[in-house]
C-alpha cells in the first residue's frame, strides 16, 4: 500500500501517520520529522531548512524532493510506505509521480483529514503556550494555514481528479479518528 496522508498542520496527521504505518506495517515517511532530526543533528541540509521551518514557511522544493528521493530509494519502501507532509506544493507531486513511476508503482490512496480552521489555530495556539513553545506565535501559526491553504490544499483536487482522495473527520479522539482512517482505506 503506497498511502498519502494530508491534512492542515495541527489536525493530528503526525500522530494517525504514525499509528496507522504501524498498525500496516509500513514505514511513515514524514518529512517534518526528518527536517527535524536534521535540525537537531545540525546538519547543513537542518541548518539550512532551519530558516523555513521557523518562520511557517516551506522547505524550498530542490532540497525537500532530494530528501525524499533519497528516502523512498530505501529498501524498507518496497512493500508500501505512508507518507505524511509530502507532496506539499505541485512540483512536489509531480517529483513524486515520477520518483513512483521509475519503479512502475504509483500511490494507491489520498487521505485526507478535515478540520476547521479557527478550531485548528485555538488547538495551536494552547498547545504551544503548554509545551512553552514562544517561537510558535499566533502570528506563525496562522502563516502555516495560510500557506497550507495557498499551496498544498489545491493537490486535493488534483488527486481528486486521479479519484485517490478519501475524506476524513479529523475531529475526535486519536482512536475515533484513527478507526474512520482505517474504514475509508478498506473501502
Ligand atoms: P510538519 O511536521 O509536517 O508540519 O513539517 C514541519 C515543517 O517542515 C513545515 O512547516 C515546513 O517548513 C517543513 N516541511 C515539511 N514537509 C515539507 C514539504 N513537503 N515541503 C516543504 N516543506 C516541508
Amino acid at each position: 500500500m503506497r498511502i498519502l496522508l494530508m491534512g492542515p498542520p495541527g489536525a493530528g496527521k503526525g500522530t494517525q501517520a504514525a499509528r496507522l504505518a504501524e498498525k500496516l506495517g509500513i514505514p511513515h515517511i514524514s518529512t517534518g520529522d526528518i527536517f527535524r532530526a536534521n535540525v537537531g543533528e545540525q546538519t547543513p541540509l537542518g541548518l539550512e531548512a532551519k530558516r523555513y521551518m521557523d518562520a511557517g514557511e516551506y522547505v524550498p522544493d530542490a532540497l525537500t524532493n532530494e530528501m525524499v528521493r533519497d528516502r523512498l530509494g530505501q529498501p524498507d519502501t518496497e512493500p508500501g510506505f505512508l507518507l505524511d507532509g509530502y507532496p506539499r506544493t505541485t512540483a512536489q507531486v509531480h517529483e513524486l509521480d515520477d520518483m513512483l513511476g521509475a519503479a512502475g508503482h504509483a500511490l494507491d490512496r489520498v487521505v485526507e483529514l478535515k478540520v476547521e480552521i479557527d478550531e485548528l489555530v485555538a488547538r495551536l495556539v494552547k498547545r504551544a503556550a503548554e509545551q512553552g513553545r514562544t517561537d510558535d506565535t499566533e502570528e506563525v501559526i496562522r502563516r502555516r494555514q495560510e500557506v497550507y491553504a495557498e499551496q498544498t490544499a489545491p493537490l486535493i483536487e488534483l488527486y481528486t481528479e486521479r479519484g485517490l482522495v478519501r475524506t476524513v473527520d479529523g475531529l475526535g479522539g486519536v482512536d475515533e479518528v484513527g478507526e474512520r482512517i482505517l474504514a475509508v482505506l478498506r473501502s
